[in-house]
């Protein structure tokens, strides 16, 4: 593709947690794309994001045709031209990187969501939670201090486990102090690390029977990239489930999306 003469859209996901930014190329292809916290200051981190990914891409910020705001803390960035909803801009996000998923569930790390998705794409039915931490990344962050462990080797912690060990409260703050026990007790570190994620998994599987479980099935936020959590949830729905590649960025790629077919208007 030559990049001097395509249209070049950008997409800003403002997470809880996490900040991501992409830039596409005629609606296509993406051409860069950046992660970081969000920080104590949404709209500073959001401004540092996009200057990197722009000038790690070799682009100035005049040749971006639109740029499309989403996530918790989209009303703050007003560079954007325009705001659009999480489920919009997640379920464009998520079918561009696997063009036949069904159901998205998306585990970010303040809330969760599942999307239900025709067979074309159009959105169906959804079920949000933002009001509880059990189901969501903040859960898995809580859990990983409490431990210690990294959240990044949860996934070969619990692979090792070899004895199922029940946690009885669903809520974070009463689960946190069941973990700490559990440890004091002597239970190994995997059987621990693999109980807390059945615990979220059962919290993310009734959300996604709310909407009902159309196969296949999608995972995307940043929670997907915990192997942990996708191999629990797909236990716990006795269904597969197969991670989006690079599944953090699905909300900032489909705001890039829904960008350039407002460019394209
Ligand atoms: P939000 O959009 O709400 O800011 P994200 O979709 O960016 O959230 O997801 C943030 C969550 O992703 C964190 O709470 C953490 O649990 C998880 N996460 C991020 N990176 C990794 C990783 N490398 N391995 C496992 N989990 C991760």
């Amino acid at each position: 593709m030559n990049l001097s003469e395509a249209t070049l859209t950008l997409g800003v996901d403002l997470g809880s947690t996490a900040i991501k930014a992409a830039l596409l190329a005629n609606g296509v292809e993406v051409i860069g794309s950046e992660v970081a916290a969000t920080g104590h200051n949404a709209k500073e981190s959001a401004r540092g994001l996009v200057s990197q990914l722009l000038s790690v891409a070799g682009v100035t910020k005049e040749r971006i045709a639109v740029t499309v705001a989403t996530g918790y803390g989209r009303l703050y960035f007003d560079e954007a031209d325009r705001e659009v909803s999480e489920i919009t801009c997640h379920a464009r996000g998520a079918r561009f990187l696997m063009p036949d998923a069904r159901t998205i569930v998306d585990i970010g790390g303040q809330d969760s969501k599942v999307i239900s998705v025709s067979e074309t794409g159009r959105v169906l039915d959804f079920a949000m939670n933002d009001k509880c931490a059990a189901g969501t990344g903040r859960f898995l962050e809580v859990m990983s201090r409490a431990l210690n462990v990294p959240i990044e080797s949860f996934g070969d912690q619990a692979r090792a486990s070899t004895k199922e060990i029940p946690i009885s409260t669903t809520c974070t703050v009463f689960a946190e102090s069941e973990v700490v026990g559990l440890v004091a007790r002597g239970e190994a570190l995997p059987d621990i690390v693999a109980a807390i994620h059945r615990s979220i998994a059962n919290r993310v599987a009734s959300l996604v029977k709310r909407v009902g479980v159309t196969t296949p099935i999608a995972a995307t936020g940043g929670v997907a990239r915990n192997t942990a959590a996708m191999a629990a949830l797909s236990a716990e729905l006795n269904e597969p489930i197969e991670a989006a590649p690079d599944p953090q960025l699905a909300g900032a790629i489909g705001a890039a999306i829904v960008a350039s077919e407002q460019a394209a208007r």
